[in-house]
């Protein structure tokens, strides 16, 4: 396992490296994703850190999981997204390239090009901005 000085979600966690936050709790923390694959895109994380599903804590899992819900519902009612992905890899064979476990929360449009995996290229700043504000009570 890492920590917190090596991993680059704990950085996130710990405030050391800037985030776009749009929720937090006691174990878990949401930011808008750097590269996102369509507006709104958000991972979970919890705030312990684990490398993947296979590692975490079941109590951080069951947290991380109502986290992504509550985000889910968000993305639906503040972005009118018409479906969500929730996405998580574990193992560079299935995408993973963050070794901090996360949560992908994925708004879905209808017409959307998005086809997975997407291809990470950063976001436009002010709109990932604007989603962001629309996602924070
Ligand atoms: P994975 O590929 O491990 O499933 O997802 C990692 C995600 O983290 C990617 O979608 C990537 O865009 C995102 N990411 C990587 N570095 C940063 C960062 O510094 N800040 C934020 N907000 N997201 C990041
Ligand atoms: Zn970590």
């Amino acid at each position: 396992m890492s920590d917190a000085s090596d991993c680059l979600f704990c950085r996130i966690a710990a405030g050391d490296i800037p985030s776009t936050r749009v929720y937090e709790d006691e174990r878990t923390i949401a930011f808008m994703d750097i590269n996102p694959g369509s507006r709104g895109h958000l991972l979970v994380i919890p705030r312990a850190h684990s490398a993947d599903v296979l590692e975490i804590d079941p109590e951080d899992l069951a947290a991380v999981a109502l986290t992504a819900q509550t985000m889910a519902q968000r993305v639906k009612d503040k972005l009118a997204a018409d479906g969500i992905n929730l996405i998580n890899s574990c193992g560079p064979l299935a995408w993973q390239t963050v070794f901090h476990f996360h949560m992908h929360v994925i708004p879905r449009y209808e017409g959307d090009t998005l086809r997975l995996p997407w291809q990470p290229t950063p976001g436009d700043r002010d709109d990932v901005a604007a989603a962001a504000r629309a996602l924070t009570p």
